[in-house]
Parts: structure tokens; sequence; C-alpha cells
């Protein structure tokens, strides 16, 4: 009987291998371009024949992230948008896309440019609103994707993975959805019904602010991902050798990262509830939260480590609390080992309708009193 190994193993023995030349646990970068032929013009290793088709130190990182995905196959891209945009080139003119109308602001504007162009039909749903999404996927006789983010960036929306699979699968569609914020050591959405998980690698599983990197894995080999397999092979958008290095290097310490941040989150999110100066915290680990229900269920180990909340008072007293901040550091992203703050509204369009008194906070594995410290002096100045 084989025992299923988990995922800190997983991810912790980064798919060890020694290497056959000398023994070395950790894998060399392997960063030539090319690979010799021998006197019959074969191949020495029929896999490797120019480094854009296939590449050790990528193809290991692939390995660990479909492990722990449960996927059948990974694909690594130069950046989560790369990863993405391969979804979506692959798809045919007058194909129908299911979004969600409140999401990571890059993806949300770059599906709407390039659908428009690619005429590709889209259809929006309210992430926390089963019945949108029943409605949203009515829009047109079929569905090709339908795309889920849970928890949503940064207004922190909850999605039922297993019902939006039932859905999409109903319209014929496939469900895609972006584990980012999660993890899959949080969730794993292939278990749950989805047939491809994207990730910005450039967050959480790399861990360490120095990577931009973004995955895909699938549940099957579908046609649609035989055909994200070509385009990604054929247009290049292929993660460099030391990037992919890096990245296997952070992945072996994501379940200590992932561990801290939540627990570290989950006490801020308490803190920040109880605050005078606080109106509202939007992180589904708290039970106010519209979405916890759902998010317990698929959500095991935390709730993750990205969180908003509202500061009672308006835009130029949000900033000012911002200014005061003296160990957080102010800066986009998220899922790195520092904690970052941002204010979103500064960032985003007015459409999108993110509150002007509205910080999203990336939780970091510090200590965690010295960061409710910060938070605290910079909330009550008087303190
Ligand atoms: C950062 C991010 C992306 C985009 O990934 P890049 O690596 O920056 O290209 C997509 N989705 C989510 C949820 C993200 O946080």
């Amino acid at each position: 009987m084989t025992r299923a190994i988990a995922p800190a193993t997983i991810a912790a023995k980064a798919d060890h291998y020694e290497d056959a030349l000398s023994g070395s646990i950790v894998p060399p970068i392997h960063t030539s371009t090319t690979y010799a032929r021998d006197t019959g013009n074969q191949p020495f290793n029929p896999a490797h024949v120019y480094a854009r088709d296939n590449n050790p130190s990528f193809v290991q990182a692939e390995r660990v992230l479909a492990k722990l995905e449960n996927g059948e196959q990974a694909l690594l891209f130069a950046s989560g948008m790369a990863a993405i945009a391969a979804v979506f080139y692959t798809l045919q003119s007058g194909a129908h896309v299911v979004l969600p109308n409140s999401m990571y602001w890059g993806v949300f504007s770059w599906t709407r440019q390039y659908c428009a162009r690619a005429s590709i039909t889209v259809s929006y749903y309210a992430p926390d609103d089963a019945a949108s999404l029943r409605k949203a996927l009515q829009d047109k006789a079929s569905t090709d994707i339908v795309w889920v983010e849970t928890p949503s960036n940064p207004m922190m929306h909850v999605t039922d993975i297993r019902l939006a699979a039932q859905l999409a699968h109903g319209a014929g569609a496939l469900l895609v959805v972006d584990n980012t914020v999660p993890t899959p050591l949080l969730t794993r959405p292939l278990d749950l019904g989805a047939d491809i998980v994207m990730h910005s690698a450039t967050k959480s599983l790399n861990g360490h602010s120095d990577v931009i990197a973004g995955a895909l894995v699938t549940r099957e080999n579908h046609s649609h991902w035989q055909r994200i397999v070509t385009e990604r092979h054929d247009a290049g958008a292929i993660i460099s050798p030391f990037d992919a290095s890096q990245l296997l290097r952070g992945m072996r310490t994501l379940s200590l990262r992932v561990e801290r941040a939540c627990q570290n989150a989950a006490r801020i999110a308490e803190f920040l509830h109880e605050h005078e100066h606080v109106e509202e915290v939007l992180y589904p680990g708290l039970e106010s939260h519209p979405g916890h229900k759902v998010a317990r269920e698929q959500m095991s180990g935390g709730y993750g480590s990205l969180m908003s909340f509202l500061v009672k008072g308006d835009k130029a007293e949000t900033l000012a609390v911002v200014s005061r901040l003296q160990l957080l550091v102010r800066a986009t992203s998220l899922g790195g080992v520092e904690t970052l703050i941002e204010h979103r509204h500064s960032i985003e369009p007015p459409e999108t309708g993110v509150p002007e008194n509205l910080l999203r906070l990336a939780v970091g594995i510090e200590d965690v009193d010295d960061l409710i410290h910060d938070l605290d002096q910079a909330l009550s100045p008087s303190v």
C-alpha cells in the first residue's frame, strides 16, 4: 500500500534526487541553451534539444508544483500574467468566458482588453453569489472557461469552488482557479473539481519577493491543456533556469511560511476587528465574514495571509495611517516573508469600486506583536 505524502514533505524535499555526477542534494542550475547530438546526429537525451522546449531546472520545479496541487502536469511561465495569457491565447475567437466582476486588477484589466481584441465574449458574475454565476452561464449557448479567484484580491470575496465546478461543467466549460492567495497548502482546487489551477508563483510559492514567475497545473491532459503546452513551447514565455532554481528553493519552506503567516494574519484580523479606528475587516477567517462558512470548508490549515480593512475615516486619514507605519512596508504584492501594506484605491481605477479607506495587508512571518504594535500606533497616533 502506498502512503500519500503530505504537501509539507513534498515542498521540503523539492522532488529531491541525488545528482548522478556529484551526489549533490541541491540540483545544479542548468544554464545551457542547447544540447549536443551524437555522431549519428541523435540527441544524447531525446528530451533535450533546445532549452526553450525543456530545461531540467524548471522541470523539477514543475514536478513539485504538480504534486502539491495533486495535478497531472504543471507548466511554469515567465510571470503569473504570462500563465493567464496562455489560457486565453488558446481560445478560439467567438469563445465565451465567465469572469468575476471583482478580482486581481491586473487580470481583470488584461482579460478585458485581450478578449475585446480577440472577439471573445466575456460575462461577469459576482464572486460571492452562485445565482449570479448561473445567470452569467446563460448568456451564451456554450461557455469555454469559468474563472474563479478565491479569496479575491483585494475585496476578499469567497467563491464556492465545488459549486462553481458543477456549474461550469454543466455548461461544458473548464473551471480555472487562481490559487495564488491560498496556496496549495490551504486549498487544492483540483480536488474540488477545478480543471486548471493558476498561480502567480511570484507570491507565496517563492515567498521571498525576488522572483517573477507563474504556473498552471492541470488535473488531466485535455485538449485545451495540450494547446497551452504548445503555446508555451512555441511562443516561449518560459521561466529562466535561475528563477526556477530560486523558486524551488523558496518552495522548500512553503509550509513553514504559510503556517506562520496564517497565524499572524488571524491574530492581526482579530486585533483590527476590535480596534476603535477600524470600520471593518475583510478576512474570511473571521466568523463575521459572509464567506466564512464556505472558506472553512474549502480551506484547511488557515485562511491565508491576505486581508483588507477599512479605516474609520476618509482617504486623507487612511493615507495618514499608512504614512505613520514604521515596520510595515508600503509596497504592492503579497505572499512574501515581510508584511506589505497598500492603498489599493491609489492603484486601481475608480470603476473597480475599491473604497478610499481600504488598506490591503499582506502579512509576513515577523513577530506578530511587533506588527500589531506598529499598526496600533499608526491607527491611534495619540497612544
Ligand atoms: C500577482 C497576482 C497575479 C499576477 O501575477 P504576476 O506574477 O505578477 O504576473 C495574478 N493573480 C493574483 C491573485 C495575483 O496576486
